[in-house]
């Protein structure tokens, strides 16, 4: 059976989310979205099976292409970036997580109000200022904020960061308590951002400390992936 780690390993997660939940004290509820990229269509399978319903994929195509192969109604999140000659094929996804310009934030309206439904999406933001990530800058929050209002063809359900790899827990703890600013900054121009996504395989535990509402949980779950 492929994955037969998985129950275990999923229970042994829950319970540390649980455990942060109550250390951090911000009383969310958590999301495991299953990271399956890199996988074949077995891994979101073994995820259903698990009992999950969310799974992440990082680029549009190939998730398709599971799409089209696994029958059981997971929700499906895009988590990596996304080009904007793309938006047309995000039908089959629940949420959106990496919005990460105002010209994606545009071409993802457009098309959110040409299909008469409203693009789910989370506004990226590069709280740690890393060069090599995407995303909105913490400081053009409240302006995107605002330029967005109006925006028909748009749900924002919160914000998705990514902290730097081997981070301290001090580093940490910043990303994810700027991520919770900057979707508070969302909510006070009158958007639905409750969602805070954030806490990969190596950082979920302080994330979730810190209020996160979905974790983007690959290798944890699945095990070392090859590609
Ligand atoms: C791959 C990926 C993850 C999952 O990473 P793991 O360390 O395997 O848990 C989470 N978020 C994003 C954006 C990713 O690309």
């Amino acid at each position: 059976m492929p994955f037969q780690d998985l129950p275990a390993r999923l229970a042994e997660v829950r319970e540390r989310i649980e455990l942060a939940m109550e250390r951090g004290g911000h009383g969310q509820t958590v999301t495991i979205v299953a990271v399956t990229k890199t996988y074949g269509p077995d891994a979101p399978v073994a995820a259903w099976n698990a009992g999950l319903k969310d799974v992440g994929e990082n680029r549009v195509q190939e998730a398709a292409s599971k799409m089209l192969e696994v029958r059981v109604p997971l929700r499906w999140h895009l988590i990596g970036h996304l080009q904007r000659n793309k938006v047309k094929e995000l039908d089959g996804f629940h949420l959106v997580h990496s919005m990460d310009s105002p010209r994606l934030a545009d071409a993802l309206a457009s098309y959110g109000l040409a299909r008469v439904r409203p693009m789910e999406v989370l506004l990226q933001v590069n709280v740690s200022g890393e060069g090599t990530k995407g995303g909105y800058e913490p400081a053009d929050v409240e302006r995107e904020a605002a330029r967005l209002k109006g925006f028909a063809g748009l749900a924002v359900r919160g914000v998705m960061t990514m902290a730097p790899f081997d981070a301290s827990g001090a580093v940490l703890r910043a990303v994810f308590s700027g991520a919770r600013e900057s979707a508070a900054l969302l909510r006070a121009a009158g958007h639905p951002a409750t969602e805070l996504s954030m806490g990969m395989s190596g950082d979920y535990e302080v994330a979730v400390e810190e209020g996160a509402t979905l974790v983007r949980l690959g290798t944890v779950l699945f095990g070392a992936r090859s590609a």
